[in-house]
């Protein structure tokens, strides 16, 4: 599917083998096929070593891998897209291939087919977890430092004990910013800041920094009531509730773009599940594909300002 002649990407959620079995595992061998004659991700991610490891046992037979060696490099990205960016064989090239899309198809196939466990459904509910968590802001820092917490969150969640947690915040972003907004004449532009679970729940710090800096630069601010964008439910498979989430924000976004807002996004893992992701979600709705043309990561916006001698870099 052509997005607007920028990306292309192999994911047709509207083709009808999308959820066949069959098809999946066909498509798995001919990606993994060209995947382990190049061999250039390998150091990328856990999903490239345990491909080629799997290929390497059977003698670069690609048949004779089993369905639980096709699966586990799917079942291993995280979608970060790395591999997509670098691949010199991605779509228009006539190989189409697209690792992380294939990983989600997968996931997709395999939540509708066997479901996921409540705590995993939970733990990418990164809204709710926000909500839920900032009002015993103290509380929640202090334990989630604790040993016994540690403990009972690797064996009940399976985050690992030593693995550092984001802060909670004491007040969202959202919240702040309605109470401590500065007057700005907003010659410079208009932007709809797409908060981001991440600055909005857990570092409100980063956030004040960022309103700063676009308020210095003369640029009037909105924060959107929006939804979080939904990439963590692609960890799971969850595709219904993300495209719930696409039709909130998009409707949201839309309403800035009509009115002539670019909307920024500080966080690169959320502007581009807007950007790309949504258009491929909600193929049918020409609003998700105009929204996605004002998509800008901070950096690219900031550097598209200095660009044209527009940003104010007097910073102390
Ligand atoms: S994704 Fe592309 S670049 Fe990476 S190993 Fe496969 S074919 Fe090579
Ligand atoms: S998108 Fe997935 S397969 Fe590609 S580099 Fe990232 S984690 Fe690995």
């Amino acid at each position: 599917m052509d997005i607007g002649g920028t990306k292309d990407f192999e994911f047709n959620i509207r083709d009808p083998k999308f959820l066949d079995e069959q098809a999946l595992w066909e498509e798995a061998k001919r990606v993994y096929s060209k995947c382990k004659d190049c061999r250039m991700c390998v150091t990328y991610c856990p999903s490239f070593p345990a491909l080629f490891d799997a290929v390497d046992r059977h003698d670069d037979d690609i048949e004779k891998l089993s369905k639980e060696e096709l699966a586990l490099p799917l079942e291993l990205c995280f979608h970060c897209k790395q591999c997509y960016f670098k691949c010199p064989y991605t779509p228009p090239h006539e190989w189409r291939i697209d690792f992380p899309h294939l990983s989600l198809r997968y996931k997709v196939w395999k939540f509708k087919n066997k479901g996921a466990k409540l705590i995993d459904r939970l733990m990418v509910n990164t809204d709710l977890v926000g909500k839920l968590s900032v009002p015993f802001a103290g509380i929640v820092n202090k334990l989630n430092n604790t040993k016994p917490v540690r403990v009972i969150l690797e064996n009940f969640m399976g985050i690992d004990r030593r693995a550092k947690l984001p802060p909670i915040n004491s007040q969202t972003l959202v919240d702040w910013y309605k109470e401590n907004r500065k007057p700005v004449k907003g010659e410079n532009g208009k932007i709809a800041l797409f908060s981001t679970c991440l600055f909005n729940y857990n570092y409100l710090e980063k956030g004040i920094a960022l309103l700063r800096v676009l308020e210095k630069n003369d640029l009037w601010v909105e924060i959107p009531e929006v939804q979080c964008c939904g990439i963590p439910f692609f960890d799971v498979g969850d595709i219904d509730t993300v495209i719930e989430k696409a039709k909130h924000n998009v409707k949201v976004l839309k309403s800035y773009v009509s009115a002539g807002y670019d909307i920024v996004v500080p966080v690169p893992t959320c502007a581009l599940q807007i950007k790309y992701e949504y258009p491929l979600l909600l193929p049918e709705d020409p609003d998700a594909k105009l929204v996605s043309e004002k998509v800008f990561d901070v950096h690219e916006y900031l550097w598209k300002l200095k660009e044209k001698g527009r940003l104010n870099q007097d910073f102390r």
